[in-house]
């Protein structure tokens, strides 16, 4: 029995709609799927039939510690919460505007892309990176979505703008106040462990430790501190459609006791 707890949906910056997400996870065997759209949580809302998949309510929510990205997912979610769809509403907004912020100085960058351009793209209400990557390739001023982030908007390049500065902290209280529990994503991006302790003291509950970046060393350290701090073990694919070298649904595959033992905890 197997399920993929991190899933992203054309509701943020996936390119399968949530029917589509749910038919080939059925063709890939999975028995249960999470969507964890960015700062969304409309793909809940928005597919017509489980196929008899177990649906588990998720969202990826954004904060920012010592200028780095850092995702927080959030299961078990009540959607409906109004705290949290309150703190969406403020993502969300900013997310227009930091949009508007890079199309700028990729412009000051001498390369012609409009806000409408981008717009275009937006399948959701989230404006990420990966709409404003996918402009840059159809206009063949890249030739490939990896290019768009090595050469403009990846963290640190040029073109980029960072998100505002809320942090773990603020996200956990919101998960929490909605019911869900609060788990650290791919925390092999964070680049140190050290972080990974201060999130716990900050009231993470769960870590991602199966996931499609961690090599056999990580997931044994990220193993060890989820078993010296109590925390909940998770994992998924990242799973953003069929673009690009994100991996595929059905590639990454976790076992049905993950989800057992999330349950217990809930
Ligand atoms: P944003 O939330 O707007 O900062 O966009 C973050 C998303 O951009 C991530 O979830 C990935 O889907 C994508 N992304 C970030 N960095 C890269 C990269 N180097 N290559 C490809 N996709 C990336
Ligand atoms: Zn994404
Ligand atoms: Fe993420
Ligand atoms: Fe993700």
């Amino acid at each position: 029995m197997w399920i993929d707890l991190h899933i992203h949906t054309t509701f943020s910056d996936g390119t399968l709609t949530p029917d589509e997400v749910i038919a080939t996870a059925k063709k890939s065997g999975l028995c249960a799927i999470a969507f964890t759209d960015h700062d969304s949580v409309d793909a809940l809302d928005n597919y017509t039939d489980s196929l008899g998949l177990e649906i588990i309510p998720g969202t990826e929510l954004s904060a920012r510690e010592e200028d780095k990205s850092v995702h927080v997912l959030g299961y078990f979610i009540d959607r409906k919460n109004e705290d949290l769809n309150g703190f969406i509403r403020t993502l969300k907004k900013a997310r227009v505007s930091r949009g508007e912020r890079m199309v700028e100085k990729l412009n000051d960058f001498g390369i012609d892309i409009t806000m409408d351009e981008v717009r275009e793209n937006v399948t959701g209400e989230i404006l990420g990176r990966p709409h404003i990557a996918r402009v840059l390739l159809n206009k063949g001023v890249v030739n490939n979505l990896q290019e768009a982030f090595s050469i403009y908007i990846g963290n640190d390049k040029p073109c980029y703008v960072p998100k505002p500065n809320i942090g773990v902290s603020q996200v956990v209280k919101v998960i929490k106040k909605a019911g869900g529990i609060p788990v650290l994503a791919h925390p092999i991006y964070l680049g140190n462990d050290r972080l990974i302790f201060k999130f716990i003291d900050e009231g993470i509950e769960g870590l991602e430790v199966w996931y499609p970046a961690h090599g056999e060393s990580d997931i044994e350290r990220y193993l060890k501190i989820a078993r010296e701090k109590n925390l909940i073990v998770t994992g998924g694919s990242d799973s953003h459609g069929n673009l690009g070298s994100y991996t595929r649904i059905g590639d990454f595959k976790v076992d049905y006791k993950v989800l057992v033992k999330m349950k217990l905890r809930s």
